[in-house]
């Protein structure tokens, strides 16, 4: 498994304990961001919600529980007729139909009665009161031995959860002070999200993949981060002391000031290597025997950092995330804000060009009020699934990328595309898009490329007749590795098995690679194999274009591209590709690597 380019990430929080209470603990994991972080825990636990303890209240806040009861209330409803909508559109009326009454349910006079009965009468706080009078309508339902009264049990405790998370909303950040380590069992991206406003030192998981989009995030955030230790949550609370190794992938609790020390001197010395990888940010990524210009550009979850983009010497964005817009506010932002942020990002790049790519939302990345769960979120309703059939939220998002297209260099990426049907339906709508914005007198610029990802393997398959379709294209191998290797790419469990450097992924990116360059058009990855040290230079050999990468592994990637020679990197390229396994791969680039 290799990791993901060094980044010196590094912070200290104000309040470390001096000495520590208790013997030093080493917890072995994987890395998620490199950097080092030295500081005190925020052990993160979502809801319990089975467990509402009794509440007393005083008889004068009572009228201002009832309110907050009728306020998760009114948030429950609104969530399940959000997701009864996006049912009907994918499955029509009869889908939506236990939505539609689980909020009769909800709204059912009987057992609102009961409750707020129950919290005037007895004087306690609702969540426990909602718990046991929705738990004891379940068992009912239950144990009536009929299986759709069973069922409709289960809707009910479903029903029960809503509201109980609805009543302990907004308690997730508010607790955290700011500069802590996270610690938490797992993380969804939009957790990382509501953390990142609390400013956190770095994270440590029990779980997650590596190029989860968790992990990825964290990296984009700078932040060190560590996944699948499996038992940081049984061994670290709030207030410990602990030291987050990115770079090893490890949790280090209770350290001793030896070992303190020592991860204070290397952020010190890894400071110093960056230093030297700085003296590189005006020399261009191009091959020792100048040549093969490569073109490096960074990927963007956020506007904000296109800052490190410059600082780290990149020369546009390959990909820009827009899910984030998203997941910060927990809805589809509108045409204008849109607009607003593809403009800020399109005028602070230029004159780089700027890759937008559409919304890739499902997989890890579910909107916080939308809870449905599908049982294989990869496999499911994701990225231009979801905006093909979300006609008028691709429309929107178009119309917006267009609008801003007037202040920069602006390029349309397409994600998660199988093949020519799709690829032609997301062309399809930024023409209409286009139209539309000719009819209301709005100016944007009609020669934007068009481009799609490359991450699905029948994508791959038929990259030559892809080719022919678009401006160009972009290998997405964090998805194309999960897919073609059949190893979610979120699960810590398995992830010796999720190799980017397989040969089935190799020969893969150079069948995309070849098909790209012989219809005309260049080829990218943006991927984190296109971060990875140890594939930079085959990356080379095999001919890519354009590497794309979290801003902090820039000026690394760049350092290997400027140590090789065109010839030498197509040699170790067409060595490595002959090559039938994984670790042979691994061998061979490892011994390049060690002689640069
Ligand atoms: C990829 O799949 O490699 C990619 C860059 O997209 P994401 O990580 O957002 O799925
Ligand atoms: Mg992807």
């Amino acid at each position: 498994m290799s990791s993901p380019a060094a980044s010196p990430t590094e912070s200290t929080a104000p309040t470390v304990a001096a000495a520590p209470l208790r013997a030093e603990i080493v917890i072995e994991g994987l890395v998620g961001a490199p950097g080092i972080a030295i500081g005190v825990a925020y052990h993160f636990r979502p809801e319990q919600l089975a467990s509402a303890t009794v509440r007393p209240l005083l008889s004068s806040e009572v009228p201002t529980e009832l309110a907050r009861l009728d306020e998760a209330l009114d948030k429950a409803e609104h969530e399940l007729r959000k997701i009864a909508s996006i049912t009907l559109q994918k499955l029509g009326d009869g889908g939506a139909e236990i939505f539609e009454a689980q909020i009769l349910m909800l709204r059912d006079p009987y057992l609102v009665n009961a409750i707020r009965d129950r919290i005037v009468a007895e004087q306690i706080a609702a969540d426990s009161v909602v718990e046991a009078e929705i738990s004891r309508y379940q068992h009912l339902l239950e144990l009536a031995g009929d299986d759709y009264l069973a069922e409709r049990g289960a809707d009910m405790a479903d029903v029960r959860d809503r509201i109980l998370r609805n009543l302990r909303q907004g308690k997730r950040t508010s607790q955290i002070e700011p500069n802590r380590i996270v610690i938490a069992a797992d993380l969804s991206p939009a957790d990382v999200i509501l953390f990142s406003r609390r400013d956190p030192l770095g994270f440590a998981l029990d779980f997650g993949g590596v190029t989860g989009h968790t992990a990825i995030l964290t990296r984009s955030l700078g932040l060190p981060s560590v996944l699948g230790l499996h038992r940081v949550t049984s061994m670290v609370e709030s207030g410990d002391p602990v030291i987050v190794d990115g770079y090893r992938g490890r949790l280090i609790a209770f350290p001793t000031a030896e070992t303190t020390a020592s991860y204070e001197r290397e952020r010190e010395a890894r400071a110093q290597t960056t230093a030297r990888l700085d003296e590189l940010h005006d020399l261009p990524a191009v091959t020792s025997d100048g040549k093969r210009r490569i073109h490096l550009v960074s990927n963007l979850e956020f506007v904000e950092e296109l800052d490190a983009m410059a600082a780290g010497g990149g020369e546009g964005v390959g990909l820009f995330r827009t899910e984030h817009l998203f997941l910060a506010q927990g809805r589809f932002p509108s045409e204008e804000e849109q607009t607003a942020t593809y403009r800020a990002l399109l005028s602070r790049a230029a004159p780089l060009p700027v890759t937008i790519r559409t919304f890739d939302l499902g997989g890890d990345k579910v909107l916080p009020e939308i809870s449905y769960t599908e049982a294989n979120p990869f496999l499911g309703w994701r990225g231009i699934r979801i905006l093909i059939d979300r006609p008028e939220l691709f429309h929107t998002q178009l119309r917006a990328i267009l609008r801003a297209s007037v202040e920069g260099k602006a390029k349309i990426m397409f994600p998660m595309i199988g093949g020519l049907e799709e690829a032609r339906a997301a062309r399809a709508a930024l023409v209409r898009a286009q139209d539309s914005l000719r009819e209301d007198g709005i100016p944007f610029d009609p020669t934007v490329p068009i481009g799609v990802m490359i991450e699905v393997p029948s994508a791959a398959l038929m990259a030559d007749e892809l080719a022919r379709e678009v401006d160009f294209f972009s290998i997405g191998t964090n998805d194309l590795v999960q897919y073609l290797l059949a190893v979610d790419r979120t699960n810590d469990i398995i992830t010796s098995y999720y190799q980017p450097l397989h040969p089935a992924v190799l020969r893969t990116v150079r069948h995309i690679i070849r098909s790209g360059h012989e219809a005309g058009i260049p080829v990218a990855m943006c991927g984190e194999l296109a971060a990875t040290p140890l594939a930079t230079i085959p990356l080379v050999g095999l001919g890519l274009d354009e590497f794309s990468v979290v801003s902090p592994a820039l000026a690394n990637i760049k350092r290997i591209i400027r140590s090789t020679t065109l010839a030498d990197a197509e040699r170790v390229a067409a060595e490595a590709l002959a090559l039938p396994t994984v670790e042979a791969v691994v061998a061979c680039l490892t011994h390049y690597h060690a002689a640069l």
